[in-house]
């Protein structure tokens, strides 16, 4: 099995592309970020402070996520329900990012995505997939731009969504979360001493999903 692992900050464009870079592959997608998405809305639903250790840890034995793929897309239930469109706002990024920083949780999902690895050729994106996660990845690869790219593509992807929201909060909550993932104890976002750095910020999207096909086969063939 070839594991592709896709790190890097908020709004990069990961999923995007890895979504297309899976497809174009044939390769299992695997977005990572949306399984701690799904811990922080089940807190935020439960009333629990993302931030309470204790609290949040509480939930983790009755967890019940479970990860389809419908075609290339992954869907995400939480106790059965389909919640893929409801962990992306911004409220619940910022409840993923406090629950990323528990061990508890990061035990308890890594788990999971090292089962879903297994048996399959996959693309996975997150924050510690190279350096934790998938250490014996073939392919490791931390995608990132400048903060004011990523900042301008989810102010504009949360906008043709419909939320209201200002690109100067959009881009305060992105510096906030990347402060967060970067300075946590356990597992923070960092480059791994043998992943490839990927700049975007003046890629469009096709370019940066050719560029990380190209790499991708540049090291597996
Ligand atoms: O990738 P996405 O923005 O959906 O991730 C949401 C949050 O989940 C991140 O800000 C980060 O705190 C956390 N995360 C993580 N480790 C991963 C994937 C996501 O800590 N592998």
């Amino acid at each position: 099995m070839t594991k592709i692992a896709i790190d890097g900050p908020a709004g990069a464009g990961k999923s995007t592309i890895s979504k297309k870079v899976a497809k174009e592959l044939g390769y299992v997608y695997i977005d990572t970020g949306a399984m701690y998405r799904a811990v922080g809305l089940k807190a935020v639903r439960m009333g629990i402070d993302t931030k309470d250790e204790k609290g949040v840890t509480s939930i983790l034995p009755d967890l019940d996520i479970d990860i389809r793929h419908e075609g290339v897309e992954q869907q995400i239930y939480l106790d059965g329900e389909n919640v893929s469109d409801k962990i992306r706002t911004p409220e619940i990024s910022m409840a993923a990012s406090n629950v990323s920083a528990i061990g508890a949780v990061r035990t308890a999902l890594v788990d999971m995505q090292r089962k879903l690895a297994k048996n399959h050729d996959v693309v996975m994106d997150g924050r510690d997939i190279a350096t934790f996660v998938l250490p014996d990845a073939e392919v490791k690869i931390f995608l990132t731009a400048s903060v004011e790219a990523r900042a301008a593509r989810r102010y504009r992807e949360l906008i043709e969504k419909g939320e209201s929201v200002s690109l100067e909060d959009v881009k305060a909550e992105m510096i906030q979360r990347d402060k967060n993932d970067s300075t946590r104890k356990v597992s923070p976002l960092k480059v791994a001493d043998d992943a490839t750095v990927i700049d975007n910020s003046d890629l469009s999207l096709e370019e940066s999903v050719k560029n990380v096909v190209e790499f991708i086969r540049s090291k597996i063939s």
